[in-house]
């Protein structure tokens, strides 16, 4: 599957039809008033286009994880309400428990060309995120035809992100989806080289797949945060109480061995920001020492690169043309133990306007970059940190694969 051939809203003639758009409108909620419009704005280009286009403009969304049915703090009435005031027309909440019930029913009959109707929190429906067949069928029923354009639930095969498909002739991806296509989808399928990527965060676990597709796939691969200290020990290292997970030991070895035997290049930590004891709260004052990251003292944890593994990792990304980061290179929610992930932020964001691409794949990476006020010299941000990381762990997102291709 090319995530690059993908049919879009621009492939698709949506006059006068009924289209029902899954967005990602899982915004943050406080006593009803959403907090974070981030969401909203980036669902609006589609939203536009197909209004424009005098689309009958069917929503859809999840928010939130209500457990056994309809939950009135997980309703998505808020986001009907600011998605009007941003859109400047009305958009009609569906206020169905059933999500596709009697409200939803008729507020789509009634629908002219260039209206706008939201449905109710797709979790509504236990089916779901089963990936129910009645549930699939009832949104189809809705419409003509689909576009996803959340790609934050594209690794989920779920009723609205997947089973819908089943039933609706033609499935293409929405703006933003197709942005996260392009950008994610020509790293891992055709990157301008030379191609480094940078692994950090907490366990090595979470990302074993990960770091055995991108050695595949990368010329070199930088490797900090927490997960570093696995590989250290395997090397030999003393690594105190930094975090390391002594079963994951033969894996590191192998994946050092793996890059060896590809000739490709892993850079590890050299030194480290060791403190006592992990700060708590998280952000609490704490007074950190540099040591070589494989002499770490038994009393002691690395939370930090330190300040030459900063230069050295700075000059690898330096001669990049295409970055992929994912995982902070310490315990960034600290001021003190930030400053790794901090140089490495400024070394990509150094990238911007020399034709390089850098990547941040969601999650922990894009609040880093957003914290330390790099986004905006970051080519792309990715809106989903789950459906990153699966691709680049080389997985066929269910969400893309049931759409249709380009004709
Ligand atoms: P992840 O969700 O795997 O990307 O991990 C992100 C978390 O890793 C952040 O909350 C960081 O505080 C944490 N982290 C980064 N470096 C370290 C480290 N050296 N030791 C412990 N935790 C770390």
């Amino acid at each position: 599957m090319s995530l690059l051939n993908k049919k879009t809203v621009d492939d698709i003639n949506a006059k006068g039809k009924r289209v029902l758009v899954r967005c990602d409108f899982n915004v943050p909620l406080k006593d009803g008033v959403i907090t974070d419009e981030n969401r909203i704005n980036a669902a609006l280009p589609t939203i536009q286009k197909l209004i424009n286009d005098g689309a009958k403009v069917i929503l859809c969304s999840h928010l939130g994880k209500p457990k056994n049915g309809p939950e009135a703090k997980f309703s998505l009435a808020p986001v009907a309400k600011r998605l009007s005031e941003k859109l400047g027309k009305e958009v009609v909440f569906a206020a169905d428990d059933t999500v596709v019930g009697d409200n939803a029913r008729a507020a789509v009959a009634a629908m002219k060309d260039g209206d706008v109707v939201l449905l109710e929190n797709t979790r509504f429906r236990p089916e779901e995120t089963k990936n129910g067949e009645a549930f699939s069928k009832d949104l189809a029923s809705l419409c003509d035809i689909y576009v996803n354009d959340a790609f934050g639930a594209a690794h989920r095969a779920h009723c609205s992100t997947v089973g819908v498909t089943a039933f609706v002739k033609e499935a293409a991806v929405g703006y933003l989806m197709g942005k996260e296509l392009k950008y994610l989808g020509n790293a891992v399928e055709n990157p301008a080289r030379p191609f480094v990527t940078i692994l950090g965060g907490a366990k090595v676990a979470d990302k074993l797949n990960v770091i055995d597709n991108l050695l595949n796939k990368a010329d070199t691969l930088i490797i900090g945060g927490g997960m570093a200290y696995t590989f250290l020990k395997a090397q030999g290292g003393k690594e105190g109480l930094s975090l390391v997970d002594d079963e994951k030991l033969e894996y590191c070895e192998n994946m050092l061995d793996k890059a060896e035997i590809l000739g490709k290049e892993i850079y590890l930590p050299v030194d480290s920001a060791i403190v006592s004891a992990f700060p708590d709260p998280i952000d609490a004052p704490v007074t950190v020492e540099y040591v070589d990251s494989k002499s770490i003292p038994d009393d002691k944890m690395g939370l930090d690169i330190g300040v030459k593994t900063q230069e050295l990792f700075a000059n690898v990304i330096k001669g990049a043309k295409t970055v992929i980061w994912n995982g902070p290179m310490g315990v960034f929610e600290n001021p003190t133990l930030a400053k790794g992930t901090y140089a490495v932020a400024e070394a990509l964001a150094s990238l911007h306007g020399t034709g390089a691409t850098t990547i941040i794949g969601g999650g922990d990476s894009a609040a880093a970059v957003q914290q330390l006020g790099f986004a905006d010299k970051m080519t792309h941000i990715s809106t989903g940190g789950g459906a990153s990381l699966e691709l680049f762990e080389g997985k066929v997102l269910p969400g893309i694969a049931c759409l249709n291709d380009k004709d």
